[in-house]
């Protein structure tokens, strides 16, 4: 049986937040992912800023991303307790979606089979508490 991701502990993680990214914290607190796409030219603009990078424009409107995606990852291990605990193994992964082009989003993999992770896998977002927040990880699509 292969070993599985794990996820970080978020506990104690401050989420700094500000009047831009407060949108995509408040959707989070109901475990909804949204991304934000300029109200002006479509561009999808992550990480969100006050100006869009394509045509300057400031509004604004934050939508769901559609379905998610591994665009890249990488397999780290957390060492165990010193001598004999086996490590356990973190995936950092780059999620991008089929409806926001361009955006990547970094994340977590959780509990995933380190032999069965492959770039395109889909994934479904799932949310962990931090101190002030909930944080999206992702989890491999079943079927
Ligand atoms: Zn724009």
């Amino acid at each position: 049986m292969s070993a599985r991701s794990i996820c970080p502990d978020f506990a104690s993680l401050e989420v700094a937040w500000d009047a831009w990214s407060k949108p995509f914290w408040q959707a989070a607190s109901e475990r909804t992912l949204v991304m934000p796409r300029c109200g002006a030219c479509g561009t999808f603009r992550w990480p969100v800023g006050p100006f869009c990078p394509e045509c300057h424009a400031q509004s604004v409107e934050w939508l769901p991303p559609g379905q998610g995606s591994i665009y890249s990852f990488t397999i780290l291990p957390v060492p165990g307790a010193y001598p004999t605990a086996a490590p356990s193994w973190r995936v950092p992964v780059l999620v991008e979606f089929a409806d926001a082009p361009g955006v990547r989003l970094v994340s977590v993999l959780i509990d995933a089979p380190l032999d069965a992770i492959a770039i395109g896998d889909v994934v479904e977002p799932d949310w962990r508490p931090a101190a002030n927040a909930k944080v999206p990880v992702f989890r491999l699509a079943v079927g």
